[in-house]
């Protein structure tokens, strides 16, 4: 039995204030969530703050990005050492904006997600196509890439230890949800390529839906057979609606 995850990805939002707001929130509400596993990946910056205020609750933290890399002379890098400092349990790897805007391979997330692991962090690995992809009907193709690359490099029982974001990155932030049909094909597409690989891990594996999941339509996204939760941008902002989503996965 896979506990669902609903891991709320804030980008670049936020100031001293909100996020002060927004967490205080998500603990006075925390009790109506009875089944998923919750978490907020903060911009590094709040990860203290985030801690401060979380520590002892049942909200767990992460980064959205981590090094390659253990130390050294890597300016404005963030070790994965250094999110573990801050207490944080996941962290966000390949995520569609990082592989556009900061022309991450696939090699790079593979190497980033080794680096995760050696400090300790559970990784959310994200994977998904372009609409262009989708519409040139190579969207299985471009996920099996994503994906093997990071599985030859970590070794499939390392990449258990993790956890998959299939993120169409057409339904990113755009209010275009992927269907729960559309959404499940592909995560079950995902979970058929692990078993290839290791059907335990493919079975254990949670695989999130992440693009614009939002209080309206988590439940029957969730309800999928291969959806185990959500990794949410936009609607993980306002307390109200995140904890909305995080309570669709309640049975
Ligand atoms: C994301 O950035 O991971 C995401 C899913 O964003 P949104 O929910 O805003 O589409």
């Amino acid at each position: 039995m896979r506990q669902p995850l609903v891991a709320g990805n804030w980008k670049m939002n936020g100031s001293r204030a909100s996020v002060a707001e927004l967490l205080a929130g998500l603990k006075s509400g925390i009790n109506q969530v009875t089944a998923a596993e919750v978490a907020v990946c903060a911009p590094a910056i709040y990860l203290p703050a985030v801690q401060a205020d979380l520590d002892g609750t049942s909200i767990k933290w992460g980064g959205q990005d981590v090094s390659a890399h253990a130390s050294g002379a890597y300016t404005g890098e963030i070790a994965g050492s250094m999110l573990a400092d801050f207490g944080c349990h996941f962290v966000i790897i390949g995520h569609s904006e990082r592989r556009a805007y900061h022309a991450e391979s696939d090699q790079a997330v593979a190497e980033k997600f080794t680096a995760a692991r050696a400090a300790g962090l559970v990784p959310i690995l994200c994977v998904g196509e372009t609409l262009e992809e989708r519409e040139g009907g190579i969207t299985e193709e471009v996920v099996a890439r994503q994906l093997d690359a990071v599985i030859a490099h970590c070794g499939i029982d390392v990449v258990g230890e993790g956890v998959i974001a299939y993120e169409p990155v057409w339904a990113i932030g755009t209010g275009k949800t992927a269907t729960p049909e559309q959404a499940q094909e592909v995560h079950a597409f995902i979970r058929g390529r692990l078993a290839a690989s290791s059907q335990a891990v493919a079975d254990g594996m949670r695989i999130l839906y992440g693009g614009s999941m939002n209080p309206k339509n988590a439940a029957e996204l969730i309800a999928q057979a291969d959806i185990d939760g959500g990794l949410i941008g936009g609607a993980s902002l306002k307390a109200d609606d995140f904890l909305a989503v995080c309570s669709a996965a309640n049975r």
